[in-house]
């Protein structure tokens, strides 16, 4: 199907992009991820999934930069554990972002490669995929894509490709450490 994948950054995209790819889906990818912060991490990030669709001869669609306007979304949430409520936000407002987007331009589905990281509660990802899908009228594919090894191969590609591997989610609050 004509696929719409959100993607991260490139380490958590590599492996998701290829096996989609496999699986005989025609698939964009989207890059919209106010939460990364700073600017210049997010520029980064954006490059290196950038460098690796144009080898790939894949779709890559930039979002808006708006870290202000995420930070008021999250606004008393701040000094929330990952995981928790601060996240579930990020993850509905950028898997909301891709789902209206992905209606609003013609494709079938949509998927995210956030489900790569040990890090990330998949469960509550899933959830918010299926429900923007159903508001969408979209499909949403809900692999989760570090089992069966996917976490470790799209560390062998980020080895491969020498892309940049940051220590932090992505906002200034997962700074922290
Ligand atoms: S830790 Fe990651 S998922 Fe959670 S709010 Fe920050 S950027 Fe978003």
């Amino acid at each position: 199907m004509k696929l719409l994948l959100h993607s991260c950054c490139a380490p958590c995209g590599g492996q998701v992009i290829n096996e989609l790819k496999k699986e005989g889906h025609d698939v964009s990818v989207y890059f919209y991820n106010p939460n990364i912060f700073p600017e210049d991490e997010y520029k980064l990030r954006l490059g290196e999934v950038k460098r690796y669709t144009e080898k790939l001869g894949v779709e890559l669609i930039e979002g808006k930069y708006a870290h202000d306007e995420w930070l008021e979304l999250i606004k008393g949430l701040e000094d929330e554990p990952e995981k928790g409520p601060r996240c579930e936000k990020c993850f509905m407002h950028r898997l909301g972002e891709v789902a209206q987007r992905a209606s609003e331009d013609g494709f079938d589905g949509f998927a995210s490669t956030l489900t790569i990281s040990p890090h990330k509660p998949a469960e509550m990802i899933n959830q918010i995929g299926h429900e923007f899908a159903q508001f969408y009228n979209l499909k949403f594919i809900d692999t989760i894509w570090r089992k069966h090894d996917g976490y470790k191969k799209s560390c062998e590609i980020s080895h491969d490709q020498n892309f940049h591997r940051q220590d932090y989610c992505g906002c200034e609050f997962s700074q922290r450490g």
